[in-house]
Order: C-alpha cells, then sequence, then structure tokens
C-alpha cells in the first residue's frame, strides 16, 4: 500500500529517501537470535524497510582480549528518516535487547552502527558517517560490497 504523506513533512523526516547500510554486531548470548530480532525490529522502524541482508560473517572481537568471536551482518536500508533519528531507533533497539556499555570495544549482546548512506555524508559530535572505521574493518567492506552489487 503507498504510503500518505502529509503536506508538512515531521523534523525528522527528510525529503525523500535513500539507502542506508547498518552494520549488525553480537558477540554474547545467542548471537543468531539478537541478530534475527534485531533484524525483525529495524524492518519495524518507521518510514524503513529493509532492502537487502548481507551474508553473515563470524569475524575476532576488536578491543579487549579474551572476549568471544562476533557474528557481523550488515543490512541495506530504504529510509526517509534523518540521520540522527536513525541512530535514536538503532540506539533504543540495542537498549531493548540488553545492551550495556561498561567497556569501549567490550563484549555486547548488540551493537548496531549506520556504516554508510548511499548520498548524504555526516559529522556532528554523535553521528560520523561514513562510519570511520570503515576502511579499517575489511569484513564491513567485503559485506557493502555484497549490498551493492545487489541493488
Ligand atoms: P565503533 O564505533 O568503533 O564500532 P562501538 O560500536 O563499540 O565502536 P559504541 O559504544 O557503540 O561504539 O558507540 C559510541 C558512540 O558512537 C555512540 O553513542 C554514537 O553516538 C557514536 N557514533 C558516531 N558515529 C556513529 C555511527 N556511524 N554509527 C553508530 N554510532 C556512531
Ligand atoms: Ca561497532
Ligand atoms: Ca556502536
Amino acid at each position: 500500500m503507498p504510503k500518505s504523506r502529509s503536506s508538512v513533512a515531521a523534523a525528522n523526516d527528510r525529503d525523500r529517501s535513500e539507502i542506508a547500510y547498518v552494520a549488525l554486531g553480537s558477540n554474547l548470548g545467542d548471537r543468531d537470535g539478537y541478530l534475527s530480532r534485531a533484524r525483525e525490529r529495524i524492518g519495524r522502524i518507521p518510514k524503513t524497510r529493509i532492502v537487502a541482508e548481507s551474508s553473515i560473517a563470524e569475524t575476532l572481537p576488536i578491543g579487549p582480549a579474551g572476549q568471544p568471536m562476533y557474528l557481523n551482518q550488515m543490512l541495506a536500508i530504504e529510509t526517509s528518516l534523518d540521520p540522527h533519528r536513525l541512530l535514536q531507533e538503532l540506539q533504543s533497539i540495542e537498549r531493548d535487547e540488553g545492551r550495556t556499555r561498561s567497556v569501549r570495544w567490550g563484549p555486547r549482546t548488540l551493537d548496531l552502527d549506520i556504516v554508510a548512506f548511499d548520498h548524504t555524508q555526516v559529522h556532528s559530535p554523535t553521528l560520523v558517517v561514513p562510519h570511520p572505521e570503515l576502511r579499517n574493518r575489511d569484513f564491513w567492506l567485503r559485506q557493502l560490497e555484497e549490498l551493492r552489487g545487489v541493488k
């Protein structure tokens, strides 16, 4: 069903939608379960739909030694949310899934990062896109290539 649009766009609504790439990571507990619930929740964010899902990669943890391995996946989503509003939605999903932030780069049930937009860059105190670590994370580069190939 087509979405209706009001004549006055909400403050957090952009004129048009664009593709964003969101990285999902989990290295605690039922990692597959966290990724799967994250996909389901992301699919229910307003003004947003999932366009494509990358394969799931198992990767070595970044940060403190002795952590369990990560499962990582990337989603291409189409969204008309403002980038900061999108980040808020993702952080609210992280919170609901029991994420705590005790140690920098420490283990976590669910981590959701905005890796890139197709046409937007952001440099604010709370959000930098493309993600500054993109070039250093081979698994992100591979997943991004995978997703850009299928669009
Ligand atoms: P990294 O960002 O290196 O993967 P991390 O995911 O462990 O590390 P967090 O503790 O999850 O880091 O996030 C810290 C802050 O980073 C967030 O509160 C958020 O404001 C900020 N941030 C900046 N740019 C982004 C982005 N592109 N995606 C997600 N968070 C971002
Ligand atoms: Ca991260
Ligand atoms: Ca993060």
